[in-house]
């Protein structure tokens, strides 16, 4: 056999868009033509010329991984801890809620567990840590614990629990929010344990509650269930407990629209049926 007859025909192509969309690459045939241009007037070498349209190219498929995961791990908004202001809530240590950004937790499965009263931003802090594991490639959903136990107990009764609970089990990062605004039925606060105990030293939880661990009896209905909930979800956990005034009602209060007391954690208890989602 001749040399010739192993090669594998190739087609000719010269049109640099063309071999770009062959090869996948549209950010570097949108940009190849017009930072050659530069290169040539400002001298780069050849490598750097790829450097810079590969670097481009990186960059345009990390946004579109981030805007596309974003989306899917159901985010109710962004922000990040930048948008955080500690100042207003001194009973936080900015440096350790800074060191739960490197999510050195994730990779060791551990659970983070923010409490405290409505509007002083515990959303806003695990939607922060969810948005950087998003970046980091790290799997993430979030969900309410209200539609998460209903999407169990739907699964329950469909007899497909195993493989919607293999759903929750899934990504690396599941946030919970509003952990105690209602309480559960015994068959929710039964599944939701179910879902603790799957994920337990295999994946970790961001949990939000306006709850102290003493009142999660009555939210689970159950003391012992509780217990052994929060016997899980503790064990490897960062627990960040903020006491301070609600965000929301920042503006309300100072512009003197309410009194002091209805911008204080009480808030909850006065408003009907004891809830307020946030
Ligand atoms: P919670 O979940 O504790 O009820 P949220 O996280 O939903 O509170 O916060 C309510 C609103 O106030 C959000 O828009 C959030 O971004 C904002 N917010 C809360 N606390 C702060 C803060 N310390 N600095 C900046 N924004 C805050
Ligand atoms: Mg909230």
């Amino acid at each position: 056999m001749t040399r010739s007859t192993l090669t594998v025909p190739v087609d000719p192509c010269d049109d640099l868009a063309a071999l770009c969309e062959r090869l996948k690459l549209p950010e570097v045939g949108r940009l190849a033509a017009a930072r050659a241009q530069q290169a040539a007037a400002e001298q780069w070498t050849y490598s750097q010329y790829l450097i810079d349209v590969f670097r481009a190219e990186v960059a345009a498929r990390q946004a579109r991984y981030v805007v596309s995961h974003t989306q899917m791990s159901h985010l109710p908004f962004h922000k990040t801890l930048d948008q955080y202001d500690f100042t207003f809530q001194p009973s936080l240590d900015e440096r350790q809620v800074r060191q739960l950004l490197t999510l050195q937790w994730v990779d060791a499965a551990e659970n983070l567990i923010v409490l405290g009263p409505p509007g002083v931003g515990k959303t806003h802090l695990v939607v922060a840590m969810a948005g950087q594991a998003i970046v980091e490639r790290i799997s993430v959903y979030f969900i309410t614990i209200q539609d998460l136990v209903a999407d169990l107990r739907k699964a329950w009764d469909e007899n497909r629990f195993a493989t919607r609970l293999g759903m929750y089990v899934r990504p690396r990062l599941l946030c919970i929010d509003e952990v105690g605004y209602l309480p559960l039925s015994s068959l929710e606060a039964n599944l939701f344990f179910r879902l603790v105990a799957a994920r337990y030293e295999r994946g970790s939880l961001a949990l939000t509650s306006n709850k102290g661990f003493v009142d999660w009896g009555q939210v689970f209905g159950d003391p012992v269930l509780a217990t052994a909930i929060l016997d899980r979800l503790v064990h490897h956990s960062t627990i960040l407990n903020i006491r301070g005034d609600s965000y929301r009602l920042r503006e309300k209060r100072t512009a003197g629209l309410l009194g002091e007391a209805a911008a204080r954690p009480s808030l909850e208890a006065s408003l009907p049926g004891g809830t307020v989602p946030s």
